[in-house]
């Protein structure tokens, strides 16, 4: 199947209030621009100069997120531009992500990265650590940030009962966040599901599904 017909057919098997993040690193510009014909406007890398030297070729109106794990001294290079940081995963990383926020005038949305998988080569911080965050006085002097949600990923396994309970872990964890109030926060956004565990995502209650090789096939390194 084609780019056009692969991302047709995810779009019509989920809720319109699920956000389509079409994951695009590895793959060429051209296959960029089918999906983007196709209408697709967001997309995920994982590299941020990837994502620089993508950004510079696609039309303007695309809405890039930054899905992979953030190097504070590369946050300058997308500040201009980057729609949504997915991966934050600390107060210091924030604080730089304000920063050069700031520079470009801007107010950059962000998702806490919280810890679901029982692997721990996943990056992320702990529930706990992000209820401290939330709470911090130091979090209020980020006026160029703004917190939308959560991001999480689950544990690559073949186990459903394990993926299942790690995503409603991150539900829960995500209603308990937003019962607090918070200045610069405005908790709307899940973002949890790939290709291979999209559909049991949505039913834990995800609104934000990163979708790659279902859409552009397998990555080959
Ligand atoms: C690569 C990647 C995805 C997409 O993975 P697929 O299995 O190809 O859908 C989603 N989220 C993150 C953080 C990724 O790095």
């Amino acid at each position: 199947m084609s780019i056009k017909e692969n991302l047709q057919k995810i779009i019509k098997s989920i809720p319109e209030s699920v956000t389509l993040v079409a994951v695009s690193k590895t793959k060429p510009i051209s296959d960029l621009m089918e999906a983007y014909d196709a209408g697709q406007r967001i997309f995920g890398e994982n590299k941020i100069q990837e994502m620089v030297s993508k950004y510079e070729e696609m039309p303007k109106d695309v809405q890039w997120h930054m899905i992979g794990h953030v190097q504070r001294n590369k946050v300058k290079y997308m500040a201009p531009f980057v729609s949504l940081i997915h991966g934050v995963d600390s107060l210091k990383l924030l604080k730089e992500i304000n920063k050069q926020a700031k520079k470009n005038e801007r107010v950059i949305d962000c998702l806490l990265q919280i810890k679901i998988a029982q692997e721990d080569s996943k990056f992320g911080m702990q529930a706990k650590e992000a209820f401290v965050l939330l709470q911090s006085e130091e979090l209020k002097e980020l006026k160029n940030i703004c917190i939308k949600g959560v991001m999480g990923m689950a544990t690559f396994t073949d186990n459903k009962n394990q993926i299942e309970s790690e995503f409603k872990y991150l539900k829960s964890n995500f209603e308990q966040l937003r019962a607090h109030n918070c200045d610069n926060c405005d908790l709307q956004i899940i973002s949890m599901g790939m290709s291979g565990d999209y559909p049991l995502a949505i039913e834990c209650g995800s609104n934000m599904i990163r979708v790659g090789s279902s859409i552009f096939g397998a990555r080959n390194y």
